[in-house]
């Protein structure tokens, strides 16, 4: 062991070192004063290993700790080495079965949906996938730190508590055993000695509040002037302002500040310099100065450096014995034993309690360090459990302010440990009877509300921020009371019935409170001036919802609770409405011979508030108690008596007529913050225990008295009383026409009292109120949010209350109700509404918006007229009342009811003017239709002996009484049917009057009542059947004229086809080629086509016509016209590359005249495929410029494109675009006039050529060298004789146009400047290599994309792929026309120099390390610029033959030298045919030539099958090279896919398809070249194993592997590191899709410097990864990032899905999520594509928020 520390040590004092463990613990084994002994070794020991300097050391201190501190406490402990003690006392140990895994901030944790017992209980990812919830409906979420594995935990599962691995551990016993037996008396004694002691001195060091004072025993004698300034995190300041202060106060460079800010935010506290005291105090007066300016200056301490030691050392103790009793549960126990032990100090003194009463003076490292002791100690013992519970529920008040008051978050807070105790359902119960902890939590709640109204209520307005603050803070109170209510007693004691009664006491007081707060007056006249504060007052309420709701939870469950509830609920509610009739005069209202008394009271003029939780809670349990036994059997036993009915409504009512008012526009005045209220009162997050509330409320009032009372007494609150109190107030009303705004707003009001109504009689299905379940409730809500639209599963979700597990309850009925349709490859799946559920669908279904409701109408009408059904919504059929609430269906036939119905229909019959609506009728017909329903119901279900005592049928028939004698509604109903304003309403009418006559028949079969006879009845029946006939036969005739047309039609169609056959084959081609390539048409009617060569097949010259997308004008495509441009755009890529690691350091210096086969970076062109005529294009490009300079000038707005950077979008279809290259037609054809039969052979061309070159390179020296020595040159002069025909003084005319010739140079530099990142230079030499390269590297990708989707080379590929690729070759072909000739000349050299080697290019790469289509494609494009001055009569095709079987047979040697190593297993196939024993020799060849470095001979069979795949892509390329340069119709047989095709593009190329023949023909020079190539030193260097080379054929690249489940990903990102900070979590770990690579982005902790600017990992990972563009899945918010650039990116939708079908960005949902292989294909297609940066652009067009975000620090 001594021997591993020596170098680590060297600097320290040795006599440390030299103290033994074993010889202190034996010291201390006989010490009479154990605790002054081990104090004293502290007081000397702990100030010399800690805090020795500026910066801490830690894994020395560590070392030296362990060695010296700590060891001997562990001999002590184990009375022997404890490397042979602690693993007997484990092996003693009978481990638990509970996980109790702490988690990592980022960990996934797991939910079982199906067994939790509540949502708090998670499991650990290992334990996860062990159990049996994995099968189960489960949710995932990432842990925020803190927290614990539930495993094992038996009252946090209803079913498999334990995972496999903890099943084990189970004790067999039931009853628990004392974990102390294990231990022996020794080892328990010494355990406790040593125990009690570390643990308090930790305790005290950690609490002690000195700066610069030991306590009395660890007071050193001498003591140095060492000090730290030491800088403690709080929540108030920004990172930023933090380090800025800190550059100032200590002089850091800000690298350091943004450590030292770092470890701050980390730790909570971070020493910022180190000295004397003066030195220390100095910067902690410009820290304080400086920040003070802001609320709250930063907290510093000037500490002595001995305190700060030993505090240092506590909190490596608290670890050090959280990690000891994980040796044994013994151990944990006595350690509990010894926390909780009361000190001498009584009440509160024991060491648990100490710290957490300290918690909020702690520092964030020592308080999550004892923590997480609590949680591996106290948590995971379950009689310490309680014990501690019991702890922190006395503490619970004194805590909770501390948090309150505290500036960290609860995170951090020993506050936020509730969870951990609260959720545990028997300690809940525990601390609710012994501790009262309902009323404790209540009421330390209260007692932080203490702003309140005269009244006693909560005031929220005029908050300073401060208590705004703690406002915030406090309402984590309430979800304290959530956890102690969330599991529900199954047994109560009397003991428990009270103290929950108690506690419900207190709730009732917190209620009481908020009853009536935030009152509102109307405004008139003025508007507003200030928008009163409301967002407080329902945040309380919302975060109370779910307590009101389980509150009456437990009050179900038990009778005497809920009866003694409702006592006290009630009396609340009377005292808080003491005297509500105070000041508000008596009236009495009267109609229709009814009379009732009520108060003068309009909601238009005095205070209301929307606040009403007492009233909404009494609603609440009487509902409970309707559904209770007692209700059925001794409803007297109810406290129903006491119930004022009037009373009850009154509030309620007020606040329903308040939404009606509001809607009508009365409250205009008030402004938003109103409208806000009314729309959070309906929402689904509160309506639960609002809205529905005070619907059960009126409901109930109204089920408890004379339904004419009540609607005289609505009406009135309405202000409505008047309208229909008095006869023939409508038509005077109407007829005035004074106010047309009263009017109106008095219609919506009536309109909206109606709805009331049928609300109040149609809204039965919350279990108690009428006779359902609750899944009859959720499957009602769903059905009508399905009536809406097709809804994706997590829209449906939203739009469903939740309760406080978080569960809708709509999986278990959503298959009954509703289809699933899976999604596409875009978009989500999706619910539609089963068509036999539409029947249930009620129009006025009461949690409709307005605008739902108006969506839902138009669609079921929709629904039914695609059915042919008629179109009339009626009323569907309710579930009964339950008895409490059966009188209800009373207010439908009462008089007043009637009364108003026939009013509003006389309205309606009248027809005049604006004095009624539509609405209204609608409404009142929907009345009608319900009343009938119930007639209907009551009849079905009657028995003999009882009479109907619904009698609606009779009450319409009858005409109405004097005075007005008007007619029956009956009557009138039939008059309407025939009104031509309603047609909309007429089916209705219609379904109203057949189920009228439906009743009256039975009624006459069954029951002597007779029914009112009424004419007119059956006439309307027959006319009615009539109507109805005809129409039907309308559709019919309708129908079949529509068949008939579409017969005649299509005969028509083939009569056309049959009469202009030719003509239509010909616009069937030329549909074909519209998609396919263009100059397949020329048909050449040969069988052999031929690409290249003199062979090469003719193909007759075309004209090509394209219009300019901007002015429209047609034009021809020609050599001497104005140039047409395609738009594109140049990007580098690394798509193909097979090395990520290169990187070209110095751009301006680079030479890219050869491409290494590893492909690294190449430079892509794509285009959009749209034409402008050049100038055109820049009008428009220099119109875009000035745009963008004047609008940045002016907001200095963002765009998705980089103008000054040459980008611009096409003007056709927004494509992002950098550049334009020119249309031409084949450049090969205006060169290469002349075609001589007799052509050399390739070794005769060899040699011609390098001749030819041999000239240049003296001619390029005479000129380099000028005049110096004339005798010298002539002798070279003379030297040099001029291969015939030759002629290097002749320059060719440029045949272009001036404009295309612009073009040429314009593309030309944009690739250049693109491809190299350089500044664009149209003379600099690089250009046309660029421009070749570009083009190979293009076809290169195309190929690779073909392949890999199994496409056909020549199959139809898109017009603009065509068009682009064919320009692209095109323009590379005519670009050397405007460079320089001797450049290209210099560069064709160079070039072929590589294979064919001179004396003058010394330093050429050798054949493994060249790109061979790159050179080909370079050697092919230079090469005329050689020809042009070549008169001898070797034509350019001949050129581009012998080019072309050089490269072949240079590209075979590097396939036979780099990919035929490995031999393979399979037998070979049939014996050696011609190319099998070619190959072979070629291959000993090789294997000479290489002085038998190549391995031994392989089969030949093998060899020539490496050779055929190996060399494919390189055929395929090629073939598509030369079909766009001389433009010869690819053969029909390419064209489609299915076998390899290469005879045909052996064919094609004019290749022999043995391709070793091409060695044999030439055998004069190939043995020359060979030996060359093969003598270069790296070739040798590869053979003998010192370097790489790449094989063939190349790999296509693929984004990584994605594992199956998202939540392994997640995993493996929570175990991910900031590889900066030394261990620490990385808070947004991101993956690269391209290399896997995880980063640690949007953080400042690995921001880099490029080109001068600070970036993100992300974007500086894509500079070396993807030269610019990133793929990346940001791993916690399951998102797919695409950046290009530093400036450009956006968010893609991941390819992870869950069960429904949709994908969750962000991680909201939790839902298990798989891997959709479609979508990550789509993903992978668009990277291949080179897609990405124009995918950003469309995203960004389409949502400019995304334009500003701060891509560049992801
Ligand atoms: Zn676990
Ligand atoms: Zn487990
Ligand atoms: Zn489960
Ligand atoms: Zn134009
Ligand atoms: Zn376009
Ligand atoms: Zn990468
Ligand atoms: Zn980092």
């Amino acid at each position: 062991m001594a021997s591993e520390l020596e170098p680590e040590v060297q600097a320290i004092d040795r006599s440390l070192l030299e103290c033994s463990a074993e010889e202190t613990a034996g010291k201390w084994l006989q010490a009479t004063d154990l605790t002054r002994e081990v104090y004293q070794h502290l007081a000397h020991y702990v100030p010399k290993i800690y805090c020795r300097g500026p910066n801490p050391f830690p894994q020395k201190e560590d070392m030296l700790a362990q060695h010296l501190l700590l060891g001997p406490m562990e001999w002590y402990l184990c009375g022997e080495d404890p490397a042979f003690g602690f693993p007997k006392l484990e092996q003693a140990n009978k481990p638990s079965h509970l996980c109790g895994r702490v988690f990592k901030v980022g960990e996934p944790t797991y939910s079982c949906r199906d067994c939790a017992v509540d949502p708090t209980c998670v499991l650990c990812m290992e334990c996860f996938l062990g159990s049996i919830h994995r099968d189960h409906r489960y949710r995932m979420t990432t842990s925020g730190g803190g927290g614990f594995c539930d495993c094992g935990d038996t009252e946090a599962w209803k079913e498999g508590p334990y995972c496999q691995k903890h099943e084990l551990n189970t004790p067999e016993i039931e009853e628990e055993e004392d974990p102390l037996v294990h231990l022996s008396e020794d080892v328990i004694a010494r355990t406790y000695n040593i125990f009690a002691i570390m643990f308090r001195y930790a305790v005290e060091i950690l609490t002690w509040e000195k700066e610069s004072e030991l306590p009395a025993d660890l007071e050193m004698v001498e003591k140095n002037d060492t000090y730290y300034c030491m800088l403690f995190n709080d929540e108030v300041h920004t990172y930023e302002q933090v380090i800025y202060t800190l550059q100032k106060a200590v002089n850091c460079t800000q690298k350091e500040a943004i450590g030292f800010a770092t470890t701050v935010d980390r730790d909570g506290r971070r020493s910022v310099r180190y000295g004397d005291f003066q030195h220390c105090e100095q910067a902690k007066s410009v820290i304080v100065r400086n920040t003070s300016r802001q609320t709250k200056p930063l907290k510093v301490q000037v500490m002595h450096s001995s305190i700060v030691a030993h505090q240092n050392f506590g909190l490596k103790l608290l670890s050090w014995l959280g990690s000891i009793i994980g040796y044994s549960d013994g151990l944990r126990r006595i350690l509990c034993q010894v926390g909780l032990q009361e000190g001498p100090d009584g009440e509160n003194s024991s060491l648990v309690d100490r710290l957490m009463l300290n918690d909020s003076k702690l520092w964030k490292g020592a308080r999550s360090v004892y923590h997480q002791l609590f949680m591996s100690s106290l948590l995971m013992d379950l009689k310490y459990k309680k014990l501690f519970a019991v702890r922190f529920a006395k503490n619970y008040e004194r805590l909770q302010s501390d948090y309150v008051t505290d500036d960290h978050d609860r995170e951090f807070s020993i506050a936020d440990l509730s969870v951990q105790i609260f959720t545990v359902p028997s300690l809940a119960r525990m601390l609710i009877t012994q501790e009262n902890l309902m009323t404790i939590i209540i009421k330390a709640f209260m007692g932080h509300l203490r702003h309140r109204d005269a009244q006693g209520r909560f005031q929220f307005e005029r908050y300073t921020a401060l208590q705004a603050f703690k406002f915030r803070r406090v309402q984590s109170l309430i979800l304290d009371l959530k956890y102690v209510l969330i599991s529900k007693p199954t047994e109560w004691t009397d003991d428990l019935r009270q103290k929950f009664l108690e506690g419900f006491d207190a709730f009732l007081e917190l209620l009481k409170c908020m009853q009536g707060m935030d009152p509102i007056t109307r405004q008139v006249g003025q508007h507003i001036e200030m928008e009163p504060e409301w967002e407080a007052a329902f945040t309380l309420q919302m975060k109370l919802t779910h307590v009101i709701s389980m509150m009456q939870d437990w009050c179900a469950l038990d009778e005497k609770v809920l009866i003694e509830a409702y006592k006290k609920c009630l009396a609340v509610l009377m005292q808080c409405h003491g005297g509500f009739t105070d000041g508000e005069q008596p009236i009495t209202l009267s109609i229709c011979g009814h009379s009732v008394e009520t108060i003068r009271y309009c909601v238009s003029q005095e205070k209301v508030s929307i606040h009403l939780p007492v009233s909404r809670l009494l609603a609440g349990l009487h509902v409970l108690l309707s559904k209770s036994e007692v209700a059925y059997k001794f409803p007297e036993l109810l406290p129903l008596s006491e119930l004022s009915p009037p009373m009850l409504i009154e509030h309620p009512l007020r606040c329903l007529v308040l939404c009606a008012q509001v809607h009508a526009g009365m409250w205009r005045r008030n402004g938003f913050s109103l409208v806000n209220q009314i729309y959070y009162y309906h929402n689904v997050k509160c309506r639960r225990e609002m809205f529905d509330k005070d619907i059960v409320m009126l409901q109930t009032g109204v089920s408890m008295m004379d339904p004419n009372h009540f609607l005289m007494i609505m009406l009135s609150r309405f202000e409505l009383y008047q309208i229909f109190s008095t006869p023939d107030y409508g038509k005077r009303f109407s007829s005035e026409i004074t106010h047309k705004d009263v009017v109106q707003q008095n219609n919506t009001l009536i309109e909206e009292m109606l709805y009331l109504i049928i609300m109040l009689v149609g809204e039965r299905f919350s279990p108690g109120v009428g006779q359902v379940n609750a899944t009859d409730e959720i499957k009602r809500e769903i059905i009508h949010q399905l009536s809406i639209k097709p809804m994706a599963h997590s829209e449906l979700v939203k739009s469903l209350p939740e309760d406080e597990n978080k569960e809708t309850g709509m999986e278990s009925v959503i298959e009954a109700v509703a289809h699933f349709k899976k999604p596409g490859l875009t978009g989500r799946g999706m619910y539609e509404l089963k068509p036999e559920c539409a029947k249930e669908f009620n129009l006025y279904f009461y949690h409709f918006s307005r605008a739902e409701q108006s969506k839902a109408e138009e669609a079921q009408r929709k629904l039914k007229r695609q059915n042919r059904e008629d179109t009339a919504l009626p009323p569907p059929v309710l579930p009964p009342f339950c008895p409490l609430f059966a009188s209800l269906v009373n207010i439908l036939q009462s008089d007043v009811m009637l009364c108003i119905m026939r009013t509003i229909l006389q309205w309606a019959v009248e027809h005049n003017g604006y004095a009624w609506s539509e609405s209204m009728l609608q409404r009142v017909l929907h009345l009608i239709g319900m009343a009938l329903q119930e007639e209907k119901q009551h009849l079905d279900s009657v028995t003999e002996e009882h009479v109907v005592t619904f009698t609606f049928t009779q009450k319409i028939s009858k005409p109405g009484e004097a005075p007005n004698n008007s007619p029956s509604i009956l009557a009138m109903l039939e008059t309407l049917q025939n009104a031509p304003y309603l047609d909309v309403h007429k089916d209705m009418i219609r379904w109203i009057l057949k189920t009228f006559n439906a009743i009256k028949k039975r009624r006459e079969s069954s029951s002597t009542s007779p029914v009112a006879e009424t004419e007119g009845t059956i006439m309307e029946e027959s006319s009615r059947d009539k109507d109805k006939a005809e129409r039907k036969r309308k559709a019919e005739i309708a129908r079949l004229r529509r068949e008939k047309i579409m017969a005649q039609m299509s005969e028509m169609q083939r009569h056309f086809i049959d009469e202009n056959k030719e003509l239509f084959q010909q616009t069937l081609e030329l549909d074909a080629s519209a998609s396919a390539v263009l100059d397949n048409s020329p048909v050449v009617s040969d069988m052999t086509l031929t690409a290249l060569g003199p062979a090469q097949t003719q193909v007759p010259e075309q004209r090509q016509f394209v219009t300019c997308i901007l002015c429209q004008e047609e034009q021809e495509v020609k050599v001497e016209s104005k140039a047409m441009v395609l738009a594109a755009f140049v990007q580098r890529s690394t798509v193909l590359s097979k090395n990520r690691s290169k990187f070209i350091h110095d751009p301006e210096k680079y030479d890219p005249l050869f491409m290494h086969p590893d492909l690294s970076c190449g430079t892509h062109t794509g285009s959009c495929g749209h034409i402008m005529h050049a100038h055109c294009w820049q009008r428009y490009f220099d119109s875009v410029q000035a745009k963008e300079q004047r609008r940045q000038q002016r907001l200095r707005l963002h765009t998705s494109y980089d103008v000054e950077n040459g980008e611009f979008l096409c003007p056709l279809c927004e494509c992002l675009s950098n550049t334009v290259i020119p249309l031409l037609l084949p450049p090969r054809n205006i060169f290469n006039g002349l075609n001589i039969s007799d052509q050399p052979k390739l070794t005769q061309w060899i040699r011609t050529i390098s001749q030819q070159i041999k000239a240049l390179q003296v001619l390029r020296k005479e000129e380099s060298t000028p005049n110096t020595a004339s005798s010298k040159n002539s002798e070279n002069m003379d030297e040099l004789q001029l291969p015939e025909g030759f002629r290097p003084d002749f320059h060719p005319k440029n045949p272009y146009s001036e404009s295309i010739k612009e073009m040429l140079t314009t593309f030309g530099t944009a690739t250049f400047k693109v491809g190299l990142k350089v500044h664009p230079n149209e003379e600099d030499p690089r250009v046309p290599i660029m421009c070749w390269g570009s083009c190979a590297y293009t076809i290169q990708s195309i190929e690779r994309i073909l392949s890999d989707e199994d496409k056909p080379l020549f199959g139809p590929l898109p017009c603009r792929l065509d068009d682009c690729l064919r320009s692209l070759t095109r323009f590379a072909a005519a670009h050397w026309t405007v460079a320089s000739l001797s450049v290209v000349q210099t560069h064709f050299c160079k070039l072929f120099a590589s294979l064919v080697p001179d004396d003058s290019h010394g330093d050429l790469p050798c054949i493994l390390d060249i790109d061979m289509f790159h050179l080909l494609v370079g050697l092919v494009l230079a090469f005329p610029a050689l020809q042009c001055q070549d008169f001898s009569g070797i034509s350019l095709g001949t050129g581009d033959l012998h080019i072309f079987h050089l490269v072949t047979m240079a590209h075979i040697v590097q396939i036979l030298l780099t990919s035929c190593t490995e031999e393979n297993g399979m037998e070979q196939e049939n014996p050696a045919g011609e190319e099998e024993s070619a190959v072979l020799a070629l291959y000993k060849t090789l294997h000479q030539c290489t002085g038998s470095a190549l391995k031994e001979t392989p089969s030949g069979w093998h060899l020539w099958r490496n050779v055929k795949n190996g060399i494919m892509p390189f055929l395929k390329c090629s073939a598509l090279f030369f079909h766009y340069l001389n433009g010869v119709p690819s053969p029909p047989e390419i064209q489609v896919s299915g076998t390899s095709h290469f005879e045909h593009l052996c064919n094609y190329l004019s290749l022999p398809n043995n391709l070793i023949c091409l060695f044999q023909e030439n055998s004069e020079i190939t043995k020359l070249l060979i030996e060359s190539w093969c003598h270069h030193i790296e070739v040798k260097r590869y053979l003998e194993g010192e370097r790489d080379a790449i094989s063939y054929p190349r790999e296509s690249n693929k984004l990584i592997d994605l594992p199956e489940d998202y939540s392994s990903l997640i995993n493996q990102a929570s175990n991910f590191s900031c590889p900066k900070s030394g261990g620490d979590k990385s808070r947004a770990p991101t993956l690269c899709l391209v290399c896997g690579t995880l980063l640690c982005s949007q953080s400042y902790c690995c921001q880099t410097e490029l080109e001068g600017e600070d970036v993100g990992a992300c974007t500086a990972h894509t500079y070396s990864c993807g030269s610019g563009v990133g793929i990346f899945l940001r791993v916690r918010e399951c998102q797919v990032l695409f950046l290009a650039g530093k400036t450009k990116g956006c968010f893609y939708s991941p390819p992870y899905l869950d069960d429904y079908g949709e994908t969750d960005q962000g991680l909201r949902r939790g839902n298990p999520l798989h891997l959709c292989k479609e979508r990550f294909k789509k993903i992978q297609k668009l990277w291949h594509q080179h897609s990405i940066t124009e995918e950003i652009g469309h995203a960004q067009e389409a949502n400019q928020t995304l334009v500003g975000i701060d891509w560049q620090h992801l």
